[in-house]
């Protein structure tokens, strides 16, 4: 498919751009593109597309999902990170063949386009081998996605704790033949361990090598380690602190850690919905975040362990924060409830911004590309005279977006991904994958 010219008619925008805001208007689409959001646009001879019963809006950016766990989604629901870590770490990961590896992303791929969601981050730390890693960007390619892939490590080798080797060897391959353009649908950045997963030289080996290579890095962070403190303290105190890093969870973080995030410009993505279903991550850190200044992103991280949508991500990061002022009056009083419009900022033009690529996507601003939604502000679930962004927050659901458009291609149409059809043929040997992998936790 390619990039079309089309014309989103007289919706409700909500464009996610300070400038722009919300109007009742029209959204022009060139080549991929937005050309202009405003009223009443004219396009002679251009298709129409009828907006008139629904909320306009960019697709979701996900900071942080494994895709490959998709083989074997909610397979998990309930454990402990500990159990996670053992039973998926340990056993599954290192036993994925490619084309098992491949089914999980796609189908992640494709949950996430029926969702809204139009960027991923796909956080992938099963890179066994060149065959693997061609399998899951294919996956990525062929689901027509925007996503950024975090070429990660691979997940049950030694390389737990403290290890000295070295990142996966052919991320400087994959890079320089693969994907080397930042700027195209399937993007790159690296997925590193940190200074706990890995010795701190070794890391701080790793993130000279990433760099050495213009890629952008990823960290989980808080993770339980010997010397009581957390990857972002040590990376801070290494000197190696950058914007073009982001850390995942954080939510057992200090506060002046977070202070040191902001400080190196540093963004953070809240896996609102898994912390609060995984014990031993830590509480979502959403408002935390926010008062130290540090640029908020959401994630579903694993579907392993909950469902993978950003609107039960927004709502899950909403209750775990109100339960936390209900229960810590002194929380309350330092913390300022979280908005509707902070809750979806940060599920969009947050993530694009977190993941380092607002300059293209993340809000309905002419020049960038063309990743919309449509939301149909009618249904049952939905229709209101509340504020926009909090009937979304309050109680959209994937279901209710009819449109999904990435980089001006139409993927979802009338409540349907227009690639059903491949879905329905993948069932098979998703089916064969899940009892095999399942078999191993
Ligand atoms: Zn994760």
């Amino acid at each position: 498919m390619t990039a079309d010219t089309f014309l989103i008619s007289g919706g409700r925008i909500l464009s996610m751009d300070p400038e722009i805001g919300e109007l009742d208007g029209d959204v022009l689409v060139e080549n991929g593109a937005i050309t202009a959001v405003g009223h009443d646009l004219h396009a002679p001879g251009v298709r129409v597309v009828d907006a008139g019963s629904s909320w306009v809006l960019p697709g979701f950016v996900d900071t942080h999902r494994h895709c490959w766990q998709g083989a074997v989604r909610f397979s998990g629901v309930g454990w402990d990170v500990a159990a996670y870590m053992e039973r998926v770490h340990g056993r599954v990961a290192p036993a994925i063949s490619p084309q098992e590896a491949y089914l999980g992303d796609k189908l992640s791929a494709f949950a996430c386009l029926n969702a809204g969601i139009t960027t991923v981050c796909d956080e992938s730390h099963v890179q066994h081998s060149p065959t693997h890693t061609e399998a899951l960007i294919r996956a990525l390619t062929e689901s027509g996605i925007r996503a950024r892939f975090g070429f990660g490590w691979s997940a049950g080798s030694t390389n737990m704790l403290g290890s000295t080797d070295p990142h996966p060897a052919h991320l400087s391959e994959v890079r320089t033949r693969l994907l080397h353009d930042d700027s195209a649908l399937v993007s790159m950045y690296a997925m590193l361990r940190g200074p706990v997963l890995s010795s701190l030289d070794t890391c701080v080996a790793d993130i000279a090598r990433a760099r050495a290579l213009g890629l952008r890095m990823s960290f989980h962070v808080g993770h339980p380690n010997p010397v009581g403190r957390s990857e972002i303290s040590l990376l801070h105190d290494a000197g190696v602190l950058g914007p073009d890093m982001h850390f995942i969870h954080g939510g057992e973080c200090p506060d002046e850690e977070l202070a040191m995030m902001a400080d190196a410009g540093v963004g953070l993505s809240v896996s609102a919905t898994v912390e609060s279903w995984m014990p031993g991550i830590g509480i979502p850190a959403t408002a935390r975040a926010v008062r130290a200044g540090v640029a908020v992103s959401f994630s579903a991280d694993t579907e392993l362990a909950a469902g993978g949508d950003m609107f039960t991500v927004m709502r899950s990061a909403f209750t775990a924060d109100q339960l936390r002022r209900i229960a810590d009056p002194d929380y309350r009083d330092r913390h300022a409830q979280l908005t509707s419009a902070q809750l979806l900022e940060f599920a969009t033009i947050g993530g694009a911004d977190v993941c380092g690529i607002a300059d293209r996507v993340g809000s309905l601003t002419p020049g960038k590309r063309a990743d919309i939604i449509l939301i149909d502000r009618t249904a049952p679930n939905l229709a209101s005279f509340a504020d926009d962004a909090t009937a979304i927050v309050t109680a959209a659901h994937a279901g209710n977006v009819q449109t999904v458009f990435v980089d001006g291609v139409e993927r979802k149409t009338a409540g349907v991904l227009t690639d059903a059809a491949e879905l329905a043929r993948l069932q098979p040997g998703l089916r064969e994958a899940a009892e095999r992998l399942r078999g191993l936790l």
